[in-house]
């Protein structure tokens, strides 16, 4: 979706506003204008040497983070190194659990601030709610939606297809073009994760940046 200017300031003022709102969740918000604000707030917040894994994201990548990270010496715990190996993805996985810091970007954020995540095989919800010191999300203003059940309709209607043929994957959205509500092996619809608030003190944050990124 590329968004006509009027849309796009309409989404940047509303992007400060969830930011601000974010207190009231015990989650800490931040907005940058663009990615290389963006990019430069989180290099500022982790420390040299830090740890750190991540979720599969296009945002990320769009962002530069893992040269970012790899330039500040940090210790990667990146799964797609395992090369679909299933071993090797869990140990590299019990390994990002215990990290310093957990990146990724949310599939879905509401206008009151709620994430709306949907994950395959949950690898990247469940780091996000348990295990890593820190979880920083970025995620550009094409993910604000009004509510709960309009960010779901986007994500299966509009994101899931564009990542199921991206990764080839064998889904009723990929021949569609929307959801088919299918139960494939593929179907990368298995947890739906909607995040009200953060329990644990200084853990979440979420950046929300005035461009579009990802899906
Ligand atoms: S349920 Fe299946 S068809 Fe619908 S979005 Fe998910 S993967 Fe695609």
């Amino acid at each position: 979706m590329v968004m006509r200017s009027a849309e796009l300031e309409t989404r940047r003022e509303k992007a400060k506003q969830i930011a601000a709102g974010l207190k009231k969740r015990n989650i800490e918000g931040f907005y940058c204008q663009n990615k290389e604000e963006a990019l430069k707030l989180v290099l500022d917040m982790v420390p040299d040497g830090a740890s750190a894994g991540w979720g599969g994201s296009v945002t990320l990548k769009q962002i530069g983070l893992f040269d970012g990270l790899r330039e500040k010496g940090c210790v990667l715990h990146d799964m797609d190194e395992a090369g679909g190996d299933p071993e090797k993805a869990r140990e590299i996985y019990l390994q990002s659990v215990g990290d310093d810091y957990f990146f990724m970007s949310t599939n879905g954020i509401t206008e009151d601030g709620e994430l709306v995540n949907i994950d395959g095989q949950g690898s990247r919800l469940s780091r996000m709610i348990f295990g890593p010191r820190n979880v920083v999300i970025i995620a550009g203003i094409n993910k604000i939606s009004p509510d709960v059940q309009s960010a779901v309709k986007r994500i299966r209607n509009e994101v899931c297809p564009v990542l199921a043929v991206a990764g080839g994957r064998n889904t009723a959205c990929s021949n569609l073009g929307r959801c088919g509500n299918c139960f494939t092996p593929d179907s990368m619809c298995c947890e739906f994760v909607i995040t009200r608030k953060s329990r644990q003190n200084g853990r979440m944050k979420v950046i929300l940046v005035g461009e579009e990124l990802g899906y």
